[in-house]
């Protein structure tokens, strides 16, 4: 490759193509196919040509890969390590075009060589190393991260098997593997002289040393960890980062003593031990409660990737005492706050610290992300199952814990209430370690995802810890990569913003604002329908080609797509559904106007309720979409095996936003932002990132209804008995009935009388309680919807004031506040609303 220097270009529409930079790129593709694929044109299959296009990509990459790292180390800069079980990354093909610049010349190259790049991009299987929102969350900070220069290292899992490929069988939820690497992968580079040793178990020795207590620990399991890289290129191709994930393979693989005694089957059990854990990612709502391989899944990744970052500061620092001047270790939700002890047991272990330096260092290098409030979430531990894996880790964590109640005590003295509600062992379910009080007693700064989120963090789960380390919550409002999520997603979208805002726009969001100046105007209306038109015409094919169900792109379009959780309530959207298709029986001739419900999401396997739920949303569709005395005015959608590329088919076509978690419950939310900007109106609680959506959307451009986070606390209190709001509201009684006696499952009439059950007795998630003020607000949707240019105009003023939900803004927040490590200064500052408004 001779162009080294090479600049990405961004052609303006109708900009011709350079045709030297063509001519090369198709050589180097064609090179490809014949020497690393092995195949030549004329027998290329569609796969072999997307892996030869995208390592012509990858080299290019590379080179600014290697000198962005050289900049980086010869600048002394400080580096970011994000930590994160979970990165649900999607395909990269078109991603990296589109940052590199070569989105367009690519499409034309492949073009003159025979083949579509839409065609080429559906070969990319989806890296779905992660369950949702979290995950998600991530890949869009990778890229963030990547486009403000911030010089950085996302850790994770090789998983063998991402995320399950869900399948809908009768209407019920299967799961099959997801064999993302069957066919390799073309962006990841292996690391062969990358590998680490982990160990797990056996036991502790404490010998004296000039005085000092040094403990030894003489593990009696040793894994390897061995690195794969995959570059991660931020906008415009200035800066490329590294996104590091472990493969874990047993020390000696033969094991040639057992082989050569014929002992093929225990040498071969070992191998699999070992190499359990990177085989599988653990689904998020399943409790991970005494599942010891997820435990080792986290030691794994933490140890690998501490071991990995304390070497390359090693090497350019030559001593420990700076590293939180260097490194900045962000920790995704409580997974990796085995950071906390491994860090202290390699400054004070390994490298002689004493034990309060070692602790001012690893409290100023980690941070900690908060995910979730919900109790059944929070991560913990039994100690048995500690002190049989990880003897030395619980020894640390007990003399931390002691320091810690030393300070407790010292705070409130006698009070044994708040000791115990801060130590990190809980001592009365049997004695376990909370991962959430070491994450954050380790931690120099503790954030939340949304301004709500952070506020209940300081009220409830860390109110006391709050109290004795005052000042470390703070909060950084989830965002979204508009890269991914406007740009790939919504091209269409994205040449009318290019039109109407210049081509500013697509390195500025707050651009978009110029928009603004044109929500009313007829011209600007019209090419933005058309746009939506567009976008909703590709779902409307898509529907018809995986469901065999038609639908008509004129109508609302109103979408629900997430995980599929009770808090989440796709029950309480069914329910409505169900509700509106009485209504619309008992006055076909009504002014309706039709509806297509559209649900996507995964339930974890063993979450039985959830697949339930999932069963119910399809024998109503089965039900409504057949019936004819409907007319057509409602189709129920569930579209299987929800993933990043899923999304990005129907986010760009939504009409509507359904973002309607119990208050209190939906941490922050991102799918929200994606649709608003997108140009879906949101129909919402006031719950996560909704109300700071609301905030800068204006509430007259979302809907919002149900009761607020307060008033879900003080009903619960009261009881989960939903008799009382069920005898006001005929509709919801009348609802309700009909899934109870089988109106939807005739074959089997028993089969939803659990659900019926829990809507009159057990509202936990105050589905009934919200439903009549839920359906009040549909139906104001509807009439909304019956003025076409108010419609829009809300759809375009969503789109303009989405500036500050990009992840850009998130990342110069944790950059600035919590990392200190300087952001390329050509990317725009956005201030928080909350702020300005004082
Ligand atoms: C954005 C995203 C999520 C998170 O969606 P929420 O509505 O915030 O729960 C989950 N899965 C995928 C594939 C996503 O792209």
């Amino acid at each position: 490759m001779q162009d080294q220097s090479f600049q990405p270009n961004f052609p303006a529409a109708g900009q011709p193509i350079d045709e030297l930079a063509l001519a090369e790129i198709k050589g180097t593709i064609l090179a490809k196919l014949r020497l690393a694929i092995g195949k030549d044109a004329g027998m290329a299959t569609k796969h072999d040509w997307y892996q030869a296009a995208a390592l012509a990509l990858r080299d290019r990459i590379v080179h600014r890969w290697l000198t962005a790292e050289k900049h980086s180390y010869d600048a002394g800069r400080k580096r970011v390590y994000y930590l994160s079980l979970e990165f649900l990354i999607g395909r990269l093909f078109t991603d990296a075009l589109n940052n590199m610049g070569l989105l367009k010349i690519f499409e034309v190259a492949l073009g003159d060589l025979g083949v579509s790049l839409p065609e080429l991009r559906k070969c990319e299987p989806d890296a779905a190393l992660g369950n949702g929102g979290l995950g998600r969350l991530a890949a869009c900070f990778m890229e963030s991260m990547a486009t403000l220069s911030i010089p950085a290292i996302g850790y994770g899992i090789r998983y063998d098997y991402g995320l399950f490929r869900q399948i809908i069988n009768q209407g019920w939820q299967q799961e099959y593997p997801d064999e993302w690497l069957g066919f390799g992968n073309p962006w990841e580079l292996q690391r062969p002289e990358v590998i680490y040793d982990i160990n797990f178990g056996g036991g502790v020795e404490h010998v004296d040393d000039k005085g000092r207590d040094r403990a030894i620990w003489h593990p009696g399991e040793t894994v390897q960890a061995i690195a794969y890289d995959t570059p991660i290129v931020g906008w415009r191709g200035q800066h490329v980062n590294a996104l590091r994930l472990w493969s874990a393979r047993s020390p000696d693989p033969l094991k040639l003593d057992a082989f050569n005694k014929g002992d093929y089957v225990s040498a071969s059990a070992e191998q699999s031990r070992a190499e359990a854990i990177c085989k599988f990612l653990y689904p998020n709502d399943e409790s991970p409660a005494g599942r010891e391989l997820r435990l080792r899944q986290e030691y794994f990744f933490v140890s690998a990737s501490l071991q990995d970052l304390i070497k390359r500061h090693l090497s350019s620092d030559g001593q420990l005492r700076s590293l939180s001047s260097k490194v900045a270790v962000q920790l995704n939700d409580t997974h990796p706050s085995l950071a906390v002890t491994e860090l202290m047991r390699i400054l004070v272990d390994l490298h002689n610290f004493r034990w309060d330096e070692a602790w001012k260092i690893t409290v100023a290098t980690l941070s900690y992300t908060n995910h979730t409030l919900l109790p059944e979430a929070l991560e913990t531990w039994p100690v048995e199952l500690f002190e049989r894996l990880l003897p030395r880790h619980l020894e640390i964590i007990y003399r931390i814990n002691v320091q810690h109640l030393a300070l407790a005590e010292a705070r409130a003295p006698g009070d044994i209430d708040f000791r115990a509600s801060v130590s990190l062992i809980d001592e009365k379910s049997g004695r376990r370690v909370r991962m959430g009080q070491l994450a954050f007693v380790g931690s120099h700064r503790i954030n939340g995802v949304s301004a709500m989120h952070s506020d209940l963090m300081r009220e409830t789960v860390f109110h006391d810890l709050n109290h004795l380390y005052p000042g470390r919550i703070t909060n950084k409002t989830n965002g979204i990569t508009f890269r991914r999520w406007l740009m790939l997603a919504n091209p269409k979208l994205t040449d009318l913003l290019r039109e109407t805002c210049g081509d500013a726009v697509l390195d500025d969001p707050t651009q978009l604002s110029l928009i603004e100046a044109r929500a009313s105007d007829v011209e600007f209306q019209k090419k933005f329908r058309s746009v939506k038109l567009h976008n909703k015409m590709a779902l409307a094919r898509l529907i018809g080609e995986r469901l065999g169900i038609k639908v008509d792109p004129s109508a609302l379009f109103d979408v629900q797509i997430k995980r599929i959780h009770e808090y989440k309530r796709q029950l309480l959207n069914i329910i409505e559904t169900v509700a509106l298709y009485q209504s619309i029986k008992d006055d076909p001739d009504g002014n309706w106007v039709p509806r297509v419900k559209i649900f996507a999401g995964k339930a974890a396997a063993s979450y039985r309720y959830a697949k339930l739920i999932i069963k119910l949303i399809n024998d109503v569709a089965e039900v409504v979409n057949n019936d004819p005395a409907i007319g057509g005015k409602l189709k129920v959608v569930f579209l299987p095996d929800y993933n990043v590329s899923l999304a990005e088919v129907i986010i760009p076509a939504a009409d509507l936003s359904e973002q309607i978690s119990t208050a209190g419950m939906e941490a922050s939310g991102t799918g929200n932002m994606k649709l608003s900007l997108n140009g879906a109106l949101t129909i919402g609680t006031l719950d996560g990132a909704n109300i700071e959506i609301r905030d800068h959307v204006g509430a007259e451009n979302i809907a919002i209804f149900g009761m607020e986070a307060g008033d879900v606390m003080i009903r619960r209190k009261q009881g989960l008995d939903a008799s009382d709001v069920i005898r006001k509201s005929p509709k919801l009684q009348r609802a309700i009935n009909a899934i109870g006696t089988g109106e939807f499952s005739p074959g089997d009439p028993g089969r939803f009388e659990s659900i019926a059950h829990a809507l009159r007795y057990l509202d936990h998630y105050m589905v009934s309680a919200d439903f009549d003020s839920y359906y009040e607000a549909q139906r104001s949707v509807d009439a909304r919807w019956q003025v076409a240019p108010a419609w829009t105009r809300a759809s375009i003023l969503n789109v303009a004031r989405m500036a500050w939900f990009s992840s850009d803004r998130t990342i110069r927040e944790y950059a600035e506040e919590i990392w200190t490590v300087p952001v390329n200064p050509t990317t725009p500052l956005l201030p928080n609303l909350r702020d300005v408004a004082g």
